[in-house]
């Protein structure tokens, strides 16, 4: 399975991709609990979980942050967002859930994969408390 393109739109690799944790979880080199996949986007069970149902859903294909899946491939981003709500509906979330997508140092991000924090399972309170 292609884990990266063979090259960024401007012509070199990407920065950092060879080292990518989800890129290697995409490519089966290191472990996760897969909640979901699609041809494009995968789901997995976040590692350290925040709720009693977290997951992370992301595009296979590496791209670092919302804006740059958005901008590069929108389609993309859209399956990214439609696998995350499958998985939510498949994990019985249906009194409801919280998506989180971080952005760049001001937000905590640690990994540079786009990523769609799927949080529910208890009442998790208002968000900017
Ligand atoms: O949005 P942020 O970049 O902070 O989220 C990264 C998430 O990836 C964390 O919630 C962390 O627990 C998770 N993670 C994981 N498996 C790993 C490493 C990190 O689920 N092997």
């Amino acid at each position: 399975r292609r884990v990266h393109p063979p090259s960024s739109p401007g012509g070199g690799s990407i920065p950092g991709m060879a080292d990518c944790l989800f890129c290697r979880i995409v490519a089966g080199e290191i472990p996760a609990t897969i909640a979901h996949e699609t041809p494009s986007a995968l789901v997995f069970h976040d590692i350290a979980p925040k709720a009693p149902v977290h997951l992370l859903a992301i595009p296979k294909e590496h791209h670092e942050v919302a804006a740059s899946v958005a901008g590069a491939d929108p389609k993309l981003a859209g399956e990214v967002l439609a696998a995350a709500t499958e998985a939510a509906a498949k994990a019985g979330l249906t009194g409801g859930y919280r998506l989180i997508a971080n952005t760049g140092p001001d937000s905590g991000m640690e990994v540079a994969h786009f990523h769609v924090h799927v949080l529910g399972g208890r009442p998790l309170g208002p968000m900017l408390a």
